[in-house]
């Protein structure tokens, strides 16, 4: 079996993968970034979706970004529409064309010095005296041996690297979202709005989305609970039911199926020689799914930490807390706050979320784009939600 040396091995590259490996070769690192699929954010399994957030992050470029929303409108069960936007902000977010995006950051991954190979796959890790070494890969056939000083879990939803290193990263059913979704042209949506559409029957423990892309084009998706999903009640099933109803002459462009972690982060995000990031974190928004924005700041966050770990020599699990420390700090309580707050709105019936809609319908112009600002309106509009949200904070 042929053998390689780098000081980092990065398994994955999606946006937490190519942030980490960017940060990493920047800080003089010998970086090689493994991607599985034979091309860099193909197939695409996102709504595609970001706040105006992501500029924390990258330089926003026009070459993958396909709309500049200015609001999201939200549909309760009985159509109570509520149209959110920010004063004086002319866009809250952006639709991406995430399979130009994803390549955008491994190619600022190659820029700054990682290698990046496509159709390699890890399949197991290789491990001595309690400490990751590196991982065992499959190159378009060719077995291979990479050591490495860290690897770096970045595979996922479906990640197995933490595993590998006996991190418990499984998901109970009722943690998973499952998602379909069509690419849909040929059907009216407005290109200023991100719409979300709650209601049991439209998407049980889960919401439908229509993210629009362009003139008359859309990712038309929706996520339900795993643990609501059965025979002839998949997400597609529910898919096919709101699109028949909302776009019934629309075209089908492009179909996928996905699951999104939402059980908050795993308990441990770091062991000897060893890093998660993003979904293999399980790094995902609990409310709304939405993950890229934590896999790129969790990234840049592991990249920084793993650089100094690496150059001090010292890549024991309690060096690399560092890592979990500082995105516990950036984002932490964030997801904390978001998975107390999804088992709410779970637990609510649709007669429970017209009374909770109700009072917010029509426009609300934010102060400022955060979650912040949003909570206060909301408790201002609907005093009567400020005892279940107390008990979410506190
Ligand atoms: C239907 C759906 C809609 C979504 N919509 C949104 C949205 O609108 N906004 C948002 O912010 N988030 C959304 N998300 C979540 C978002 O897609 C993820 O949080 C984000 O992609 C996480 O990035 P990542 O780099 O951690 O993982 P990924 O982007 O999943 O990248 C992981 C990569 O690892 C590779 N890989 C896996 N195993 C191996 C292996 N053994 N060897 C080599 N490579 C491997 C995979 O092929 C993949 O390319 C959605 C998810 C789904 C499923």
């Amino acid at each position: 079996m042929k053998d390689e040396r780098y000081d980092v091995v990065v398994v994955g590259g999606g946006p937490a993968g190519s942030v980490t490996a960017k940060t990493a070769a920047e800080n003089g690192l010998d970086v090689l970034l493994i991607e599985r699929n034979p091309e860099i954010g193909v197939p695409v399994k996102c709504g595609e979706g970001v706040s105006k957030e992501i500029e924390r992050f990258v330089d926003i470029d026009s070459r993958w970004i396909c709309t500049e929303p200015k609001g999201i409108i939200t549909h309760g069960p009985d159509g109570t529409r509520v149209a959110l936007s920010v004063e004086g902000s002319e866009v809250v977010g952006y639709v991406l064309e995430r399979r130009l995006f994803d390549k955008f950051l491994a190619q600022q991954a190659a820029h700054a010095g990682a290698e990046v190979r496509v159709k390699t796959q890890a399949y197991d890790l290789i491990q001595e005296e309690g400490y990751a070494k590196g991982v065992y890969a499959n190159a378009a056939g060719e077995d291979i041996r990479i050591f490495a000083d860290i690897v770096v879990g970045a595979d996922g939803v479906e990640s197995r690297v933490g595993r590998w290193a006996g991190i418990d990263t499984r998901l109970r059913l009722a943690d998973v979202g499952i998602c379909a979704q069509f690419l849909m042209s040929t059907i009216e949506v407005d290109k200023n709005f991100f719409e979300m559409f709650f209601g049991r029957d439209i998407a049980p423990k889960g919401y439908a989305w229509v993210f629009p892309k362009g003139e008359h084009c859309a990712n038309v998706g929706l996520g339900i609970g795993g643990d609501v999903s059965g025979d002839n009640h998949r997400a597609l099933d529910y898919l096919r039911a709101f699109v028949n109803e909302k776009f019934p002459d629309g075209k089908i462009l492009a179909a996928m199926y996905g699951a999104v972690p939402l059980s908050g982060p795993v308990y441990d995000t770091v062991a000897n020689g060893l890093v998660l990031v993003g979904d293999a974190a399980r790094h995902v928004q609990p409310i709304t799914g939405g993950g890229i924005l934590q896999a790129m700041e969790g990234g840049a966050i592991a990249g920084d930490v793993i650089a100094k770990a690496v150059h001090e020599m010292n890549v024991s699990k309690r060096r690399l807390m560092e890592y979990e420390k500082r995105w516990k700090r950036e984002f932490g309580k964030v997801l904390e706050v978001g998975l107390k707050a999804k088992n709410i709105v779970l637990s609510l019936s649709d007669e429970e979320l017209i009374k909770f809609f109700r009072p917010l319908a029509g426009e609300i112009k934010l102060k400022e784009c955060s979650e912040r600002a949003l909570l206060k309106e909301f408790i201002k509009r609907n005093p009567r939600i400020l005892f279940s949200l107390l008990r979410v904070i506190f």
